[in-house]
């Protein structure tokens, strides 16, 4: 095959001395799973010539595409808020950049690839049903409209892989906007070296950001520009209902996408509580938390910047510290900002955020399906309150709601119809609920059948329309199915 691929390795070029040259290690007998065609194309690449054999040798690892410069980057983070000083790329590897036919460039990489220098105690590999879950997740929140990370290919490995119990192997390969992280900084802050975080700091600037290049703040303007990407991130999960899972800085992206989907997963009832990792025994990564915990990230990151910010630490931290303290009116403002959306209001009024606060405590005291009830708010406002209705035990506290929120509605001149379309626009009818992931995902590792998963991905891909013959994939699960469901790191 010859070139699939158009490489321009920015990274590896310009970054010599912060990251390992490293190859994938082969693996025994790759078969290719699932080749995501539309980013395929996105990304420039003919799809017909990466199906079969050709994609198995070249998504599996044993081909390196020519161009490529397969490298291991090094990062640190803080995990549950304890700070690791070195945790880098132990299973992952970018392979190198491609520019997209929007003129955006992507990081194309390995997950599951094999063992690298970072790899610790790790044996380097991922399992199938984690990377599956990883690539559907992906294009589900994509879908939605969610910054993210993407999956353009999955292969089997053909070895098994030793968890809990014996596993299929899989490589995954992923699409990023950068692998740049909050810890990437602090690998480098963490060990004084000064030079390294600022080329680091330039060239997330030049990539992320390329208004700020030149300026003599610009590394103030990039924990800013970080700072206000996640808070939009961050509002945009809270209005859907995701939970990441495992917020570690390692897994903040300085891109502002989602990455790492190992424990994620959906709310069913509206419980701000609500933890499903099975790590999480603090609760640290609850869903309510998220806000709390993407500002206390950027503070990790303001910390690690410090020394390019000023040569005082104190002038550093007054530069600092006004950035992560606008950072809660940040992620209010757009986080408030998807709930007029979803509430079907045109203009903000000074009692929006109490009617959305009410309507939230609503859902919370009657354990209503967060999803399901936002989807019913959509045909209230076209005038039939029926779905809303059977989804509450207690109607009349949902009645006076519902007389408030028409009240604010009169005040606007939106058609009804129009209004109704535009709340569909912003709450999906379907959601990657947990048990229809982990029944796709057993289907593909335990029969190696990956109908489910194809159904479940085909209707998610469009989230926003009403799919009344996939009725099954948007029910929500049995609430002791939910209590009981845990999701695993260990991918
Ligand atoms: P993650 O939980 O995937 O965000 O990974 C956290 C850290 O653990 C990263 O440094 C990973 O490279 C490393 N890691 C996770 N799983 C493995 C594995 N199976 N082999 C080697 N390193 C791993
Ligand atoms: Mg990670």
């Amino acid at each position: 095959m010859s070139a699939p691929f158009a490489f321009d390795n920015s990274f590896a070029r310009e970054l010599e001395g912060l990251y390992l040259p490293w190859p994938p290690t082969p693996v025994r007998a790759p078969r290719l799973l699932w080749l995501n065609a539309a980013l395929a194309e996105e990304l420039g690449l003919d799809p017909a010539a990466l199906q079969g054999e050709a994609g198995a040798a070249l998504f599996g690892g044993n081909l390196v595409p020519s161009g490529a410069t397969p490298l291991a980057q090094a990062y640190a983070g803080h995990q549950f808020g304890g700070f690791s000083p070195q945790l880098g790329d132990g299973r992952a590897l970018l392979l190198g950049e491609v520019v997209d036919r929007e003129g955006r460039r992507r990081d194309i990489a390995f997950k599951g690839s094999g063992r690298t220098p970072f790899a610790r105690g790790g044996d380097g590999k991922a399992a199938l049903g984690p990377v599956l879950r990883e690539a559907l997740m992906g294009e589900a929140m994509h879908a939605l409209g969610v910054p993210t990370t993407r999956a353009l290919a999955v292969v089997a490995t053909g070895e098994p892989v030793h968890r809990e119990r014996e596993l299929p192997g899989a490589v995954l390969t992923r699409v990023a906007a950068s692998h740049l992280r909050v810890g990437s900084f602090e690998f480098f802050a963490a060990r004084g070296q000064r030079d390294e975080l600022r080329r680091l700091a330039e060239y997330a600037i030049a990539r992320h950001d390329a208004a700020l290049v030149g300026r003599e703040d610009r590394f103030l303007g990039l924990l800013e520009a970080v700072a206000r990407r996640q808070a939009r991130l961050v509002a945009q999960w809270m209005n859907l209902g995701f939970i990441h899972g495992v917020m570690n800085t390692d897994n903040t992206t300085v891109s502002g996408e989602t990455i790492d989907y190992g424990p994620c997963a959906f709310l069913e009832a509206y419980e701000p509580a609500t933890v499903f990792s099975s790590i999480d025994h603090g609760g640290r990564y609850a869903f309510g938390n998220q806000p709390g915990i993407a500002c206390w990230n950027l503070a990790r990151l303001a910390e690690a910047l410090l020394p390019l910010l000023a040569d005082e630490p104190q002038a550093a931290l007054a530069l600092a510290r006004p950035v992560i303290d606008a950072f809660p009116a940040w992620f209010d403002e757009a986080w408030r900002a998807g709930q007029r959306a979803k509430l079907g209001l045109a203009g903000a009024q000074g009692g929006d955020a109490a009617l959305a606060d009410d309507w939230l405590a609503l859902l919370q005291a009657q354990q209503v399906d967060f999803t399901l009830a936002w989807r019913a708010l959509a045909a209230a406002a076209a005038g039939d309150d029926a779905p809303l209705g059977a989804l509450f035990v207690d109607r009349d506290a949902l009645q006076a709601w519902l007389e408030r929120w028409r009240a604010r509605l009169a005040t606007e001149a939106t058609a009804p119809r129009a209004r109704a379309a535009a709340m569909r626009r912003a709450s999906p009818w379907i959601i990657p609920r947990n048990h229809r992931v982990e029944q796709a995902l057993a289907a593909a590792v335990d029969e190696d059948d990956l109908r489910a998963f194809e159904r479940l991905l085909e209707s998610l891909l469009r989230p926003f329309e009403d799919q009344p013959g996939r009725a099954d994939l948007a029910e929500s699960a049995a609430p002791e199915l939910t209590a009981r469901y845990r999701t695993f790191c260990g991918t």
